[in-house]
């Protein structure tokens, strides 16, 4: 009965997280051109479906948006989720992780894993994101894969096992070995479209070797059968092994490394090749949980176009050519387009009027959205992000996001009186796409104010003014409690994260630091995100 594309078995939700400058943004464009969506390397900045399509967040190099973009792969449709990596927007990854699948953790081959890392691969620890990591930058000085795995191990407690080794590395990295078909792949072209598979390289044989038995280990560590094989000397079928790493990767046992370079067109489709061999279809992990509206008891909602329908805003966004756009991912049932759903975050019922799939260089207009896909609507008025969308007759509120309360704040006035007016409309504008951003006028002094999660966060809002909506502004000095390095003891008041159930809770509170009282790690490691790396190492809680 389905009109789908793609069998739900057959999708992928996939997000790439890394660290500013490993290489997201390069590997991404790489994924589009090879899964043919772009047309050529370099050009899916273009254009209005692009992953990071606003202007400063390429002039800063950094990527804010958490648009989805569709491509295929293998007869798989894959979703790619934007997740951006810097700190100042924790509250977007965490959007990200609601929906997707699972995750690439993309690490620099020379920097390995960076303080900025560690945070957005302890909040995906925090949701058990299923993960795989891919060491990029092969071909540059000083990369070091076998240092990026250790560094995994280490800062990430992460079970990192590697599947590929590189054969060579800087200006001689030239290739890839296959552990699990103990193949060599050498890449004769600059677009890395010539590919040969040939014999490992002699000088490698005995470190494929090696890697190879510990990666066989470690994949039947976690499957009893093929341990009990292994144990008794028993050669395991590469099928069997597969299987195997595909389900302790699914369970977040096991984290498969693999490298390349983005830039150097090396590695990309084998690591395209791995998300659909080795990252979860929606089938393949757990129903979404939620509530019931007033009674408040739980319930769970399969993945299942069978099922009543069911998805998540999870990005609102200003277009310039549509209006307001609210990506949602559906986790069951279907949605066509024109038709009514109860929003019921806000018990509102709400019309779904068109619907768009954004693929690298195009806009997809479609008919209806399967459970377990991606897209955008347009014409949904109250939605905000993390509302619930669902079928009226069957009402359900999923697990809600929970969003931090702004660190910082900012007095903000236009510079020219006549753009006051306009400037409050653009900042409400701001304040709706983003719930992280704040707006209001200080009562004693009749300023606006505006709040946000950090210096870059507030930095960008007034950039956006400007470009967006032409209003120039003049700021104030940043009001922050824990702004300046703590050396003294300082008692500051304001938000603060709380642990509560295994979750962030974010509240107000006072507190005092003091070089020998910050001991508690999530403490240390908030604050720390909050200021942007700037407390100094003696802080750090042993
Ligand atoms: P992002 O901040 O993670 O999105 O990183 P980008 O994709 O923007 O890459 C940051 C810089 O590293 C850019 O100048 C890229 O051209 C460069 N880069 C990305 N991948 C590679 C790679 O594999 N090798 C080399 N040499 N440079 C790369």
């Amino acid at each position: 009965m389905s009109g789908r594309q793609f069998p739900l078995k057959r999708t992928r939700n996939i997000g790439i997280m890394a660290h500013i400058d490993a290489g997201k943004t390069t590997l991404t464009e790489r994924i589009l051109f090879y899964t043919g969506r772009s047309h050529k390397i370099g050009e899916s900045h273009e254009g209005t479906a692009t992953m990071d399509w606003m202007e400063q967040e390429q002039e800063r190099g950094i990527t804010i948006t958490s648009a989805a973009t569709t491509c295929s792969w293998l007869d798989n449709r894959v979703n790619i989720i934007d997740t951006p990596g810097h700190v100042d927007f924790t509250v977007e990854v965490e959007r990200s992780l609601r929906v997707l699948d699972s995750a690439v953790g993309v690490f620099c081959a020379k920097g390995g894993v960076e303080p900025q890392s560690e945070t957005v691969w302890r909040q995906a620890d925090k949701y058990q994101v299923p993960r795989m990591a891919f060491v990029n930058k092969m071909d540059i000085m000083g990369a070091n894969f076998f240092n990026a795995v250790e560094m995994m191990k280490d800062r990430l407690g992460a079970n990192a096992v590697p599947i590929q080794l590189p054969i060579g590395k800087e200006d001689d990295f030239t290739g890839i070995v296959d552990l699990i078909g103990m193949k060599a792949y050498i890449y004769k072209d600059d677009l890395g479209q010539e590919i040969v598979e040939e014999d490992i390289p002699a000088d490698l044989q005995d470190q494929a070797e090696e890697y190879r038995l510990a990666m066989v280990e470690a994949i039947a560590e976690t499957d009893e059968e093929l341990m009990m094989k292994y144990l008794e000397g028993e050669e395991l079928e590469i099928d069997e092994l597969k299987a195997a790493l595909r389900k302790a990767t699914i369970n977040v046992e096991i984290i498969p490394v693999m490298c390349g370079s983005a830039y150097k067109n090396k590695g990309v489709q084998k690591l395209l090749d791995a998300v659909i061999e080795y990252m979860p279809a929606p089938v393949d992990i757990p129903p979404i949980q939620g509530v019931l509206p007033d009674s408040e008891e739980s319930d769970e909602r399969p993945s299942s176009d069978e099922e009543p329908f069911s998805a998540l805003a999870f990005k609102i966004m200003a277009d310039p050519f549509v209006g307001k756009l609210a990506f949602f991912r559906v986790y069951s049932g279907t949605v066509n387009a024109g038709s009514y759903v109860l929003n019921s975050t806000k018990n509102k019922k709400e019309r779904l009027g068109r619907i768009l799939q954004m693929h690298a260089n195009k806009r997809e207009e479609i008919e209806t959205v399967y459970s377990g896909d991606i897209a955008a609507a347009i014409g949904l008025k109250v939605t905000t992000t993390g509302d619930t969308l669902c079928d009226e007759k069957a009402p359900i509120i999923l697990e809600s996001m929970e969003f931090p309360e702004p660190v910082i704040s900012v007095a903000i006035e236009p510079k020219t009186k006549a753009s006051q007016e306009k400037m409050g409309i653009a900042l409400a504008k701001l304040a709706e796409e983003d719930p992280t951003f704040r707006t209001f006028t200080d009562e004693e002094t009749g300023q606006t104010i505006i709040e946000g999660m950090g210096e870059l966060h507030l930095d960008i809002i007034v950039d956006r003014l400007l470009r967006e909506f032409k209003v120039e502004a003049n700021v104030g000095e940043p009001q922050v409690a824990y702004k300046e390095s703590i050396t003294k003891p300082v008692e500051v008041e304001g938000k603060f994260i709380r642990q509560s159930g295994g979750r962030g809770q974010y509240g107000h509170c006072k507190v005092k630091f003091e070089p020998i009282d910050v001991n508690s790690e999530d403490t240390y490691e908030f604050v720390n995100s909050v200021v942007g790396g700037s407390i100094p190492k003696e802080y750090v809680p042993a």
